[in-house]
């Protein structure tokens, strides 16, 4: 992360900050948290605790590996009803994805209660994988959601065409998913909604550079989720520090504002989102 430039007071979150500025009070559930990271270990039931005294009705805790979903798997365990977890190959380990073995573990992880594959996807900007095996890791992904009736979480960054053109693909072979933190073009964002898939907006909309007023309009009530990405990307106004599940209230308030609507409303549509495109219990 580049260093935050933001003039608003440094708070460690750790140490008891607000979850929430005297926000509206709105639900929502953060469809996309890296809450079993170890950024977590010291305070993970806390950071939780946070998420209900800030409206929050849930977490999906991703598991980008194999290794992140056992311990993901473990968080959802001790949370019942309140975080769920996935399982997925993340496009920057593709190079070290091996079908043979990897695609087995993942049809466990499903079997035993994963509700959704990933995330997954193609970051054509780092490129710590090989594009080809990006591809390939991703397109099993796709093929293991259809198998297993779950929604896909995709990552997609400056790899508009493929991520297009395999969503497109996934969508008429009645695969559903997530462009999960979107900050894509509005026609990449446009082949995810014909298709049927969701759009996850994170902390990135609430930075001062953001200027796609459009794009925060252009998704429609029933396809919209919100997102901490949690530790990463951190909402105004608690930008730089470790990012936590708590400030998507932050990011929801945003949209609201964005879409000229109450942030209870809005919020009580993205709960009703997110439970029916992961299908929570
Ligand atoms: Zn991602
Ligand atoms: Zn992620």
């Amino acid at each position: 992360m580049v260093p935050s430039a933001d003039p608003e007071p440094r708070r460690d979150p750790r140490a008891g900050a607000p979850s929430s500025l005297a926000l509206p009070a709105a639900p929502w559930i953060d469809s996309h948290a890296h809450l079993a990271g170890e950024e977590f270990d010291a305070d993970r039931d806390a950071a939780i605790a946070r998420v209900r005294e800030a409206g929050g009705q849930g977490v999906v805790c991703i598991g980008e590996s194999l290794a992140a979903a056992a311990r993901a798997r473990a968080v959802a365990a001790a949370h019942p009803g309140f975080v769920w977890w996935t399982a997925g190959v993340h496009p920057h380990d593709a190079a070290g994805y091996d079908p043979a073995r990897d695609l087995d573990a993942l049809r466990e992880c499903m079997a035993a209660g994963a509700v959704a594959v990933g995330e997954c996807g193609l970051d054509y900007h780092y490129d710590h994988s090989p594009r080809a095996q990006q591809r390939r890791a991703f397109a099993d992904q796709l093929a293991l959601a259809q198998e297993t009736g779950r929604p896909v979480v995709v990552h997609t960054r400056e790899a508009e065409d493929d991520t297009g053109a395999m969503v497109r693909e996934a969508g008429s072979a009645g695969i559903t998913g997530i462009l999960h933190c979107f900050t894509g073009s509005h026609a990449l964002a446009e082949v995810g909604l014909a298709a049927g898939w969701y759009v996850s907006f994170s902390g990135i909309v609430t930075f001062r550079k953001w200027t796609d007023e459009a794009l925060l309009r252009l998704v429609p009530d029933d396809s919209l989720l919100v997102e901490s990405d949690s530790p990463y990307l951190a909402p105004v106004p608690f930008r730089g520090k470790r990012n936590e599940p708590a400030w998507c209230a932050h990011t929801l308030a945003r949209l609201a504002a964005a879409r000229g609507t109450d942030p209870a409303l809005l919020g009580a549509r993205i709960v009703e989102n997110t439970r029916h495109c992961f299908r929570l219990r």
